[in-house]
């Protein structure tokens, strides 16, 4: 079956409309864009769009691509002065010139939506809770849980060991009781360890899996985003090779995530979560 992320993500976002409806005081996302990175720029839209449906306060700093390393330190400072802004998110890529890492130790970590701080980042590696969840694995988690797939003594695979989604993600399903596996360019025998997978969460934005790797009625998450040689957006599941179409693909897995319409929406909704928690408790939300 699917795992339908546009559904859930709908869900999730009517009930944080709901709850910021109710709140006197109104949830403030404070976005840093430095340069022109096409991507990016449609991202932030996005991003901005999606709050202020939902009623939070959303303002884009954006910066010119020959934006000192100072100048965007000096905004983030004000960002984190700031009382009305609860929540902050610098725009990742940055431009060359610039430390991403300077960046971001300088933002507040109780303001660290994206968990990209080193306060953060190390509460989640020693099982501490976080003030945030690393938007792309909670999204990953709360479609699985939507979908009440089982995840404790699973083996999960998780494919790729970025800081933003394969990292955090593998630690999230160790903290849920998963046998975890990572992968990434240099791993040896993929193909096996795939093989022997009840979960896999694939984040290598490239091709790199495809169905009759994986173990029948398995779970398929796909997070990765690349564009086809028509420019049509794709995941990490190269299913065109053994399916002719998407729904043998889902009779094929326990479950399987599309791409677009997966891990994308729920991940604005995760941020939108984050959001509203930068002002509410963790347990401000029945969300699913
Ligand atoms: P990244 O930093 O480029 O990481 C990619 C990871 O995949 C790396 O760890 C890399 O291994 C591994 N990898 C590359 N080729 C591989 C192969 N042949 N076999 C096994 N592993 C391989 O990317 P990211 O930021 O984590 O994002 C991953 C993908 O998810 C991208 O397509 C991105 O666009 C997408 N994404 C989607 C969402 C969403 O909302 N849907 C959110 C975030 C990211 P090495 O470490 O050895 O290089």
């Amino acid at each position: 079956m699917l795992l339908d992320g546009k559904l859930v993500s709908t869900k999730i976002l009517e009930k944080i409309k709901d709850k910021v409806n109710k709140l006197e005081k109104k949830p403030h996302l404070a976005v840093v864009l430095v340069g022109n990175d096409a991507a990016s720029q449609i991202y932030v839209r996005n991003k901005k769009k999606t709050a202020e449906s939902l009623g939070i306060k959303s303002t884009v700093i954006e910066l010119s691509e020959d934006t000192s390393e100072d100048v965007v330190l000096e905004n983030i400072k004000k960002l984190n002065n700031d009382e009305d802004v609860s929540g902050i998110l610098v725009q990742m890529p940055l431009p060359k010139h610039i430390n991403k890492e300077k960046i971001i130790c300088a933002i507040d970590p109780k303001k660290d939506v994206d968990c990209f701080t080193p306060e953060n980042v190390g509460k989640l590696a020693i099982g501490m809770k976080p003030y945030f969840y690393p938007v792309t694995p909670q999204g990953v988690l709360l479609l699985l849980d939507y979908y009440k797939v089982p995840i404790e003594g699973k083996h999960a695979v998780v494919i790729g060991r970025s800081n933003i989604v394969g990292k955090p993600m593998a630690q999230m399903l160790l903290q849920r009781n998963a046998t975890v596996t990572i992968c990434h360019s240099k791993t040896e025998n993929l193909e096996d360890i795939i093989k022997a997978a009840d979960i896999i969460i694939s984040a290598a934005g490239k091709k790199v899996v495809r169905c009759k790797m994986v173990k029948n009625k398995a779970v398929f998450v796909d997070v990765g985003i690349s564009r086809d040689t028509n420019g049509k957006l794709t995941g990490d599941l190269n299913w065109e090779l053994d399916f002719n179409n998407f729904d043998e693909v889902v009779s094929y897995f326990g479950r399987v995530s599309p791409v677009p319409g997966g891990v994308g929406p729920m991940t604005i909704a995760s941020l939108m979560l984050n959001t509203i928690r930068t002002i509410e408790s963790n347990e401000c939300l029945e969300l699913l």
